[in-house]
């Protein structure tokens, strides 16, 4: 399957208007989360490499900045996602440089399930120049972890909380985190109360609780009732993100 390095721009529920940068072969990530809405992960793993040709991907950014698209209705922001983890290119550093540099009127955003901060040093400097980074926890207990993200062998709870600790201390923009819903496995108290603690050690600066808005990974995954994702969110100390307009094709 073949997708373009750069997407869009799509009308994002959060961000606005926003032009995607994929960065890797269909599905590379270093989770398996059931709900995904990219289809399930079929490299699985945590290897940082130059997935897709770098050039390639400054190629068709220089292309874009030239075009009359561009020119005509440039987006709010431009935002590495599309079809797994961005933070397992090696070079993503070196184009979020590029773009910062390209266009400088844009916000540049990081869309990362952030496992990756707690293996990889050279991260932390890679992402510096985001500004704004969401990443994602959706469980805080082990079984919980493994029933909702299915994730790279050697990813651990403990791995992946210290792995957004060590992204919040480093990073100085914003951190949205977000964690999604799934009914019947991270929607009980207990889950909640672990999310909660969690959440706490993190410290992010704005929670966001999603949910379901595209047909996921897995037959028969739900989110809860929209009036449940009120409450969650509350008790979280967040804000739901609201269902996308039908007619938005895609959204990140
Ligand atoms: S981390 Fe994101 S891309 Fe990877 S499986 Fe989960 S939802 Fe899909």
């Amino acid at each position: 399957m073949a997708k373009k390095c750069i997407f869009g721009p799509i009308l994002s529920r959060r961000l606005g208007s926003s032009l995607g940068i994929n960065l890797l072969p269909y599905k590379t990530c270093s989770l398996n989360c059931i709900y995904c809405e990219c289809g399930v992960t079929t490299n699985l793993t945590t290897e940082r490499k130059e997935y897709i040709p770098t050039q390639e991907v400054i190629e068709s950014l220089k292309k874009y900045a030239a075009s009359s698209q561009f020119r005509s209705a440039p987006p709010y922001c431009i935002t590495f996602a599309g079809w797994g983890e961005p933070t397992l290119h090696s070079a993503l550093g070196e184009i979020a440089h590029f773009i910062k540099k390209l266009f400088p009127e844009q916000k540049l955003v990081l869309i990362t399930n952030g496992t990756l901060f707690a293996f990889y040093e050279e991260l932390s400097e890679e992402v510096k120049e985001m500004d704004i980074i969401i990443p994602s926890l959706d469980a805080a207990s082990p079984q919980a972890l493994q029933a909702i993200d299915q994730p790279h062998p050697r990813i651990t709870l403990n791995s992946y909380i210290e792995s957004l600790i060590k992204l919040r201390k480093h990073f100085p923009g914003e951190i949205w985190l977000e964690i999604f819903i799934v009914e019947g496995i991270n929607d009980s108290e207990r889950e909640l109360n672990f999310l909660k603690e969690k959440i706490a050690l993190v410290s992010p600066h704005r929670v966001q609780i999603n949910a379901l808005d595209r047909n996921p990974a897995r037959e028969g995954v739900k989110s809860p009732p929209f009036y449940k994702l009120e409450e969650i969110a509350s008790f979280l100390g967040g804000e739901t993100i609201l269902p996308s307009p039908r007619k938005s094709k895609v959204v990140v």
